[in-house]
């Protein structure tokens, strides 16, 4: 393959990462890549998830027609990120590194990603390579819950295997599974009063909060699962009984069901305590990721290797408790991995990639798009 055309990499994720798109502000990022995949001869639709979950921007899919005797395969990539990412700016170092000014995050995540699938087919078209039939999807709100994919709609999908680049750590890892996640609020009410006079009749809802959640495991729990106790919030002075407590969590598991039995096991435990304490509760909760595990021996896997093995880039295969995009894929029928893509640090100020991760992502890309594996 030729080498890439290293400046121009790099201006297309200096010139991405330059326009500012936080999660359901996605629309100047959305114009970019529009007029960007039409220039290559992509057949767009960019669809109204945007105005259902209150955002300016739908998930962008775009078809690029190839080899009709190869499989489709689909591409996933998010085009929002997390704050503080307003002014965001990549500074290119001498070694190699490529950071924020460290007032803001960089977004690699997952604009290193999107980078790569756009000079990947930059690439292909320059030097006429043959490839097979590409779908790219482009998606809103992935950090809020990948909720962006969760409404977008799969029938359109021609592909049955999928390569979503949104994953930390070196290139060349990639997640074939990844966990259910539910998140839940405990509203504890109890009694309030003066807390020397009355105090008798009053019950105070901090205090039996306190009491279950001392009872309550988090943490990883066990080899599947893990739970986090996120927010509690409750009471208005140190002289009045508190009559309300609020507590927020979630729950994640590799098991679909064991997330479940999970939450129950943290609504019994409330239960016990606030009827001994004379309080009552109120329990909601929502799943927001489902989980999903790709077989191993899966031809999804065994083509990431294969490439990873030409290009002689170390390939590991590993789980993630973090969701993805792929959360919502999985669940019409396509089987896919979330591959590392040049991003490192994320969610932070520290946030970094480097010159030769995403010229490894996008050669890693590139290939996957051929067919010839
Ligand atoms: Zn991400």
């Amino acid at each position: 393959m030729k080498i890439l055309n290293k400046e121009r990499l790099l201006e297309t994720f200096s010139d991405l990462v330059s326009i500012y798109s936080p999660s359901l502000s996605e629309r100047l990022v959305c114009d970019y890549l529009s007029s960007k995949l039409s220039e290559l001869g992509f057949i767009l639709h960019e669809d109204l998830v945007g105005e259902k979950i209150g955002g300016n921007s739908g998930n962008l899919y775009g078809f690029l027609p190839g080899d009709e005797s190869l499989e489709p395969l689909l591409f996933c990539a998010h085009m929002d990120t997390v704050e503080p990412a307003r002014g965001k700016k990549a500074i290119f170092h001498d070694d190699g590194s490529i950071t924020s000014n460290g007032e803001t995050i960089l977004g690699c995540d997952a604009l290193s990603g999107v980078t790569a699938i756009i000079e990947a087919i930059k690439t292909m078209k320059e030097e006429n390579i043959h490839h097979r039939p590409i779908e790219i999807l482009f998606c809103v709100a992935e950090e809020i819950y990948g909720l962006g994919s969760k409404f977008f709609d799969y029938s359109i999908i021609k592909s049955k295997e999928s390569y979503t680049l949104d994953l930390s750590g070196n290139v060349g890892s990639a997640a074939y599974k990844a966990p259910s996640l539910l998140t839940f609020d405990i509203i504890i009410k109890g009694k309030s009063a003066h807390s020397n006079f009355k105090c008798k009749e009053s019950v105070n809802a901090i205090i039996v909060a306190a009491k279950a959640l001392a009872q309550i495991k988090t943490g990883k729990i066990n080899e599947n699962s893990t739970c986090n106790i996120g927010l509690i919030q409750g009471g208005r002075a140190p002289n009045i009984v508190p009559d309300l407590c609020a507590v927020k969590g979630e729950l994640r598991s590799y098991s679909h069901n064991e997330t479940f039995k999970l939450l129950n096991e943290v609504i019994d435990i409330f239960s016990r305590i606030t009827e001994e304490h004379g309080a009552k509760m109120e329990v909601t909760h929502e799943l927001r990721i489902e989980a999903y595990e790709t077989p191993l021996n899966h031809s999804v896997v065994k083509r990431f290797q294969n490439v990873c093995e030409k290009l002689d880039i170390p390939c590991k295969l590993c789980s993630t408790l973090g969701g993805s995009d792929n959360n919502n894929i999985e669940q019409h029928g396509i089987n896919g991995l979330v591959l590392a893509a040049a991003m490192n640090g994320c969610h932070s100020c520290e946030e970094c990639t480097s010159v030769s991760e995403l010229e490894n992502i996008t050669k890693i890309v590139i290939e996957l798009m051929k067919g010839e594996i």
